[in-house]
């Protein structure tokens, strides 16, 4: 082909692409508009997850009759006049893009009136077409109408997720927004349904009660005050969780740079840095953390959307959020209490990733039989962490400080270097530490004893075995739950009383479009008004469990895929299950219980990983013992 000059149509639409992504795009850049109009009042409706119609009322300061056309041209903006405003920007826009792109790719409509003037203008324009303008009567503010988004261009088009995952991406947008500008009242309707307001009362952590429940704001402490606080001309506030209250994901970290909701990797790992020793490995904490910094030490034009910022100097903005964050914590934990992995048999569940979460590297060298060295042994993590677990009776400080200790032996897990790895207990089956050479079944085995009250010894043909008593129980759980399933024989177990669920706004869509996937399991959940759910009946290995943290675990677990096939979605969820419902490390069994597991083990199809992919045993072999004790060469 010639080379040619692009059509403005084309180049608008293509340019578009790199501004509006998806519906909840377009209601970011409508809601800063609104913001930066003044509003006190923003009103969102959607439907189809913002497809179809996407619909953004504010009361601001509205758009001038001779200005409202004017608004939709190419890098038209009111916010910017020269360069050097550039270094120094205050308002959440200033390209005078967004309206462009936004009107090149869908049918839009403004209807808008000035604070200064008694008419109104009403504009229409159809995928980047001039349709109409005409004066109407209406009161101060901006109405913009978005309809069809993206019906002209098939590949965005194709590129939207199913309408949930859509709205999931429009709450937490909405969501953000409404903790950012907490003297905003927003308003979020999902087909003629409010799902969502803010009171617009100022308070920040009123906001955090209306997404997450009062409940769990109680475990929410302050980070730093609004406008003090100042940390080498950077400012920090916002609101942290109290460790008890951690979540399976980061997604729960929520960031602003002055204002703007940004996605840094960096900060978020400032926040989690600050829950060092405080947080298992494969936990995170829960935060809104919003940084002030003076504007010429960010800039803010390095991103299409946006999300991103650059500062002048990183380290410090770093270091001023995990300051902020570690003291408030610091504050308010006088007394450590020890981390779950001390908790005594029939105590709290200890968390699903803490008893071999970060030992994937000590396991691997054992299991190819290199782990002679004393470096790797203490590497290898489950050994300490067994031991460590075997002192139940320790004191808080005293079982803190061995926690500290054993963290500082264990490579950093938590570290920079790993951070945007996925935890262990993500991986694939397939890429797990196995043997190779080893057979998918068991042979019969001899139990010798237990050790540290998490491990079987049993001895069989090919030498040692030490077995994981938790993660043996999860394979044989999950084992059971999944060919129960396949026979149609899953049990589901009613409670007693239906147990309220309260499940953070932002989430609350993934559980509401499982819950037939759930059913199929044996839960039994009723939507019960806004982001309240009531559970009736739950898988009947579950009827004992804390029904509120499962059933949080697995809209973490629902999060973490985007919407993922429904054989794997289930199989996770049953794993989930599984995990939280085995025998904890750290439990006595009597010898025939023991017996009774390692069989099970052995009737198992795949007994030598649990569920998630990890060991549930190490075999040593007699040859390898010899070599170790210097018998053969
Ligand atoms: P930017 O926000 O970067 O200036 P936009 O394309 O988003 O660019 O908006 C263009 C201009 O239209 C803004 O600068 C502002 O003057 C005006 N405008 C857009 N939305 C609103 C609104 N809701 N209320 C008042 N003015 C608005
Ligand atoms: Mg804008």
């Amino acid at each position: 082909m010639p080379i040619q000059i692009l059509s403005e149509t084309l180049v608008a639409r293509i340019a578009a692409g790199e501004v509006v992504e998806r519906p909840a795009s377009v209601i970011k850049e409508m809601m800063e508009n609104a913001i930066d109009a003044g509003a006190h009042d923003i009103r969102i409706e959607c439907s189809e997850g913002g497809r179809r119609l996407i619909r953004v009322t504010d009361d601001g300061s509205g758009i001038h009759k001779s200005e409202a056309v004017l608004a939709f041209a190419h890098h038209a903006t009111s916010k910017l006049q020269s360069v050097d405003d550039l270094s120094h920007i205050m308002t959440l826009g200033f390209r005078g893009e967004a309206l462009a792109s936004i009107a090149s790719v869908s049918t839009l409509t403004c209807s808008t009136r000035h604070v200064d003037e008694t008419v109104g203008t009403l504009v229409r324009i159809d995928n980047g077409k001039f349709i109409s303008e005409e004066s109407i009567g209406r009161n101060p503010g901006t109405t913009m109408t978005v309809e069809h988004l993206f019906a002209r261009v098939p590949a965005r088009l194709k590129f939207l997720k199913s309408t949930q995952t859509e709205r999931g991406h429009i709450d937490g947008i909405v969501t953000r927004y409404a903790l950012a500008y907490p003297h905003i009242r927003f308003t979020l309707h999902h087909d003629g349904r409010r799902t969502f307001q803010s009171l617009g009362t100022g308070n920040m952590r009123d906001v955090l009660i209306e997404i997450y429940g009062a409940s769990s704001v109680e475990q929410m402490i302050p980070v730093g005050e609004e406008k003090t606080g100042v940390m080498g001309g950077m400012s920090v506030h916002g609101y942290t969780a109290l460790p008890a209250l951690d979540h399976g994901n980061r997604n729960k970290i929520t960031l602003f740079v002055n204002g703007r909701p940004v996605q840094d990797v960096k900060l978020a790992y400032a926040v989690v840095r600050a829950y060092h020793t405080l947080l298992m490995t494969g936990r995170y904490p829960i935060a809104v953390i919003m940084l002030q910094v003076a504007p010429e030490e960010v800039d803010v034009n390095v991103h299409p959307a946006k999300a991103e910022v650059r500062f002048r100097d990183a380290e410090s903005a770093f270091s001023a959020v995990m300051r902020a964050v570690r003291t408030a914590l610091l504050e308010h934990l006088p007394a450590p209490e020890p981390p779950s992995v001390f908790s005594l048999p029939t105590g709290v569940p200890s968390h699903p990733s803490g008893t071999t979460g970060d030992s994937s590297s000590g396991m691997t060298e054992l299991l190819s039989g290199t782990a002679t060295e004393a470096g790797a042994v203490n590497g290898g993590n489950p050994m300490l962490r067994a031991w460590t677990g075997q002192q139940p009776t320790l004191s808080g400080a005293e079982a803190w400080e061995r926690i500290g200790i054993a963290r500082h032996v264990a490579p950093d897990a938590t570290g920079p270097s790993t951070s945007d790895q996925p935890s262990y207990s993500d991986a694939e089956p397939s890429t797990l530490p196995v043997k190779p050479t080893m057979r998918a079944q068991l042979p019969a085995l001899r139990i010798l004893g237990q050790l540290a009250t998490s491990f079987i010894i049993a001895e069989g043909p090919e030498g040692l075995y030490l077995i994981d008593q938790h993660a043996a129980h999860e394979r044989i759980m999950y084992e059971k739950m999944m060919t129960a399933r396949e026979l149609g024989a899953a049990t589901s177990q009613r409670l007693l009383d239906p147990v309220p669920v309260d499940i953070p706004a932002d989430s609350a869509y993934q559980l509401h479009g499982n819950l037939d996937l759930l059913r199929e399991i044996g839960f039994d959940i009723d939507h019960f008004g806004a982001n309240t759910f009531l559970v009736r009946s739950v898988p009947a290995v579950m009827a004992q469990d804390d029904i509120t943290a499962a059933i949080r675990e697995i809209v973490a677990d629902l999060e973490m895929g985007d919407a993922p096939l429904h054989k794997d979605m289930e199989a996770r969820i049953v794993r989930r299950v599984c995990k939280r419902m085995s025998i904890k490390a750290g439990r006595v069994l009597a010898y025939s219980e023991m017996q009774a597991l390692v069989r099970d083990l052995e009737a198992c199809d795949s007994p030598r990983t649990c569920p998630h992919g990890r060991p549930t045993m190490i075999q040593i072999g007699v040859t390898q013992l010899e070599r170790a004790f210097g018998r053969v060469g």
